[in-house]
């Protein structure tokens, strides 16, 4: 397809809004409003293909799940984000792999040809704030576990210093393209 869109989410604060803006404007912003929900597109070319990456920036007002939901539920592909320096995010990430295999579970493209899985979602995990390691909550290793098991690429990345952005991103396209 010539046209991918995702979805970001995550606990709030993790710093998803800081990621989607370091990788579509190379910069860091510190100081986003952590209400604001935005829809962005930007044409680029990932592994010598164009594709035209629509990426929504959720907002995580977690009371409103149907609208969670509604958003969750246009995505072909998510990113998943917590923080590093916070348990709770890491947490909260294995419930959004939860919410969105429900989410999908009804959807054709995966239910077609055979027995439903989240492995087949195209899935890519990210922990960030890896810049802060002194105060890191969870290790790289079973982040790295959990998402081998749910056979999904993972990124330690820093929005702060751009770390893996680009790589993350890039990732999801090429997951969405192999599903
Ligand atoms: P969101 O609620 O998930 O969208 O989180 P934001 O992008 O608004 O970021 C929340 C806070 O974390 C802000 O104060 C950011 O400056 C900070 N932040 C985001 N990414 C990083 C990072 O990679 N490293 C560090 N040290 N701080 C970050
Ligand atoms: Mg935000």
């Amino acid at each position: 397809s010539l046209s991918s869109k995702i979805a970001i989410c995550g606990m709030g604060s993790v710093g998803k809004s800081a990621l989607v803006i370091q990788f579509l404007q190379q910069r860091f912003v510190s100081d986003y409003d952590p209400t604001i929900e935005e829809l962005y597109r930007k044409q680029l070319g990932v592994d010598n293909e164009a594709v035209m990456l629509e990426i929504l920036d959720t907002a995580g007002q977690e009371e409103y799940t149907s609208m969670l939901s509604h958003y969750l539920d246009k995505g072909e592909g998510y990113i998943i984000a917590y923080s590093i320096i916070n348990r709770d995010s890491f947490n909260k990430a294995g419930e959004y792999f939860d919410l969105i295999a429900k989410i999908k579970e009804s959807d054709e493209k995966y239910t077609g040809s055979g027995k439903f899985s989240i492995k087949n979602i195209p899935i890519v995990l990210v922990g960030n704030k890896c810049d802060l390691d002194g105060e890191r909550k969870v290790t790289y290793k079973e982040a790295e576990k959990f998402a081998k098991k749910n056979n999904c690429p993972f990124f330690e990345t820093s929005a702060k210093e751009n770390i893996n952005v680009k790589d993350a991103f890039f990732e999801i396209v090429r997951e969405i393209r192999r599903s």
